[in-house]
């Protein structure tokens, strides 16, 4: 059994499903059968903590660039230095356990 991709909601769905059991697009059963889904599901990391630190830095970081027009200039002082701050140490952190 293969797993295709749904064009209309982009989900995953069997390839023998005559319809999207997400949004209920009837499907073309077949060797035609939309683009093959070749692509393998991502393997689970063991590292999602660090990452998730990293991309929490950079949001806050993105959020501190944000506001730096805004009238709250030490709002976005802060937020910047906790960016900074949790993006070196989530890099840090996956240099270390590479
Ligand atoms: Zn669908």
């Amino acid at each position: 059994m293969g797993l295709v991709r749904c064009p209309d909601c982009n989900h995953q769905i069997s390839d023998r499903a005559p319809a999207c059991i997400h949004c209920g697009r009837p499907m073309e059963v077949g060797p035609a059968a939309g683009p093959p889904a070749d692509a393998p599901p991502p393997p689970p990391s063991r590292r999602s903590g660090p990452s998730t630190l990293s991309v929490a830095g950079g949001l806050l970081l993105a959020g501190g660039l944000v506001c730096l027009p805004a009238d709250r200039p030490k709002l976005a002082l802060a937020g910047l230095g906790a960016g900074l701050v949790l993006s070196a140490v989530g890099a840090l952190w996956s240099w270390v356990r590479r």
